[in-house]
């Protein structure tokens, strides 16, 4: 190596130790909460799916540094608002496949694909019955954007089928490259809008389980997912705060998309104690072949 080159080699090896030494250091070590899993959601990780939270954290953590995936990022962050928040929204799936301390092969009330006969009011505390008696789901996570909450939906749902989808190509890619990392291959993505691929044959009517989480306003949310669910499936749309005005307009809408609203959960998380809501809607009649509209309109004239 020549006197150049070996100059170069060592500039390179000081700019990696000083961007090393000045970057910000993140612990790189999630919290385990195995007591706080059990109590909120009934359920723990396995050692193999608390590896698999870990690897993905990493990785965002990773990605983070070249695309501006989430702001999130802080260990406890990231365990209460993207790792607790995506499965608490599944709560009810959770216990069906097991786990550490699920109670796998347990029936819990109203398991059915159909709407329990004497239907609930809105509001009511009871859970929502998940749809379909097998413990394997198709499942869709509209608007997944770096994986939430679709990915740690898929480590916790080894037995069903999760649908990634966004309308934004360069996060497809990003989510691509976590699923290989993780191995987890009961995952699929697809880069496309709601709009259209709810009028897709491929796409519409074919899932059992829709997932929704800071994409739109609730009447958007629901125009988008309910097309995509088969009848007696569940669409499950995460937001915070839950106010008269959204429960009026949500109210309004669901009926036009042959939908109900089953349940509102209102919750804390349990770390920060932040507001969260979780709906869950029912499809309960065919939503009409204009729904979901063009793309754009329902978010320029929500219903
Ligand atoms: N669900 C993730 C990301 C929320 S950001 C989370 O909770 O962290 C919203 C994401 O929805 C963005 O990635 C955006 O590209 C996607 N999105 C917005 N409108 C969409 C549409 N009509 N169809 C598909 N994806 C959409």
């Amino acid at each position: 190596m020549g006197v150049a080159a070996q100059a170069r080699a060592l500039y390179i090896c000081f700019i990696l130790l000083v961007d090393d030494l000045t970057s910000p250091s993140l612990p790189d070590l999630l919290p385990e909460l195995t007591s706080i899993w059990q109590e909120t959601l009934n359920w723990q990780p396995t050692s193999e799916q608390e590896t698999q939270f870990q690897r993905l954290y990493k990785l965002i953590i990773e990605g983070n540094r070249q695309l501006n995936l989430t702001r999130i990022t802080d260990p406890k962050d990231f365990w209460e608002k993207h790792l607790w928040d995506s499965l608490r929204g599944i709560k009810l799936l959770l216990r069906r496949e097991g786990g550490e301390g699920g109670d796998k092969g347990v029936r819990e009330e109203n398991i059915s694909l159909s709407s329990p006969s004497s239907p609930s009011p809105p509001s009511s505390p009871s859970p929502p019955s998940p749809p379909s008696s097998p413990t394997s789901l198709t499942i869709i996570d509209i608007g997944t954007g770096a994986g939430f909450p679709g990915i740690p939906s898929a480590i916790a749902l080894p037995n069903s089928t999760l649908y990634l989808l966004d309308s934004t190509r360069k996060k497809i890619v990003f989510v691509e490259q976590i699923l290989a990392e993780l191995n987890l291959l009961n995952v699929k993505t697809i880069t496309g809008r709601a709009e259209e691929i709810g009028q897709q044959r491929s796409h519409r009517k074919r899932y059992d389980v829709a997932l929704i989480r800071a994409v739109s306003n609730v009447t958007v949310c629901a125009e988008y997912a309910l097309p995509l669910l088969k009848q007696g499936g569940l669409a499950v749309v995460y937001r915070g705060t839950w106010t008269d005005e959204e429960n009026t307009a949500l109210e309004n809408a669901i009926q036009e998309l042959g939908g109900k609203i089953e349940s509102i959960d209102q919750f804390k998380t349990p770390l920060s104690h932040s507001d969260r809501t979780c709906l869950y809607l029912r499809k309960v009649a065919p939503t009409p072949p204009m729904y979901p509209r063009a793309i754009g309109i329902p978010t320029q004239k929500p219903l």
